[in-house]
């Protein structure tokens, strides 16, 4: 019987590999919710609702019916890019300029109620693994299987650090945890669903421990 798995957690804890691993081993569709918020700031940020000077709230509220967003997946490949108004926008929502302003258009409750009805309808089918914030406490509070993972923040912040390398981004390690510890404490704090662990979650550490061994524990749950 196919399930729904929320995995929730802080940034950077590795939540989107191993969503990604396992509902792939399980022939699961896998939603990265992170990529929605991320594609509205962008948004916001190319209209010049949220920069550097400007933080207007009530017209990106105005205009969020004129956001679409989509998945478009590619089995061959085993991508799956973010759309946004028929745009891919998968490498350009992975900025640090992006992360910087996310945690807030993601505080506004207009944006949280539009994205959170797109992510119920997209779990009507079961056999899903979504990643996020509030996947166990508000999209699916009866989701089957629910993992709340945490990590270090300096671990995290190697990781993500790593990443943005990778990418050829030019960041320091420094701006890198400072962006972490502050969204952390933007998504943990603010009014509409707060980044918290739902009653029923499994806490799962993985600071010190290897991808296999995450993936080969997570695993064994779902299979309960
Ligand atoms: O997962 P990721 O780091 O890409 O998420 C980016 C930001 O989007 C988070 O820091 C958080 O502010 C917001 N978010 C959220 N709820 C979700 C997923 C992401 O508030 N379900």
């Amino acid at each position: 019987k196919k399930i729904i798995i929320a995995i929730d957690g802080y940034s950077s804890t590795g939540k989107s590999t191993i969503a990604k691993r396992l509902a792939k081993a399980l022939d699961y569709v896998y939603v990265d919710t992170g990529a929605m918020y991320r594609a509205v700031t962008l948004f916001a940020l190319k209209e010049g609702f949220f920069g550097e000077k400007v933080d207007d709230a009530s017209s990106l509220i105005e205009h969020l019916p004129n956001i679409q967003l989509k998945f478009v997946r590619d089995a061959k490949l085993g991508t799956c890019d973010m759309y946004l108004n028929d745009e891919n926008v998968e490498k350009d929502i992975r900025t640090l300029t992006v992360a910087r302003k996310v945690s807030q258009v993601a505080a506004i409750k207009e944006v949280r109620e539009k994205l959170v009805h797109l992510q119920q309808q997209m779990g009507i089918e079961k056999g899903i693994v979504m990643d996020g914030r509030d996947i166990g406490t508000v999209v699916f509070p009866d989701a089957e299987l629910k993992i709340f993972m945490t990590a270090s923040p300096e671990t995290r912040a190697t990781r993500r650090y790593k990443e943005l390398l990778d990418r050829g981004d030019k960041v320091t390690y420094e701006e890198v945890l400072k962006n972490i510890e502050k969204r952390d404490l933007i998504d943990s704090t603010r009014s509409v669903s707060p980044l918290r662990r739902a009653n029923d979650a499994i806490e799962f550490d993985n600071s010190d421990m290897g991808l296999e061994e995450q993936f080969e524990r997570i695993f064994s749950f779902a299979q309960r």
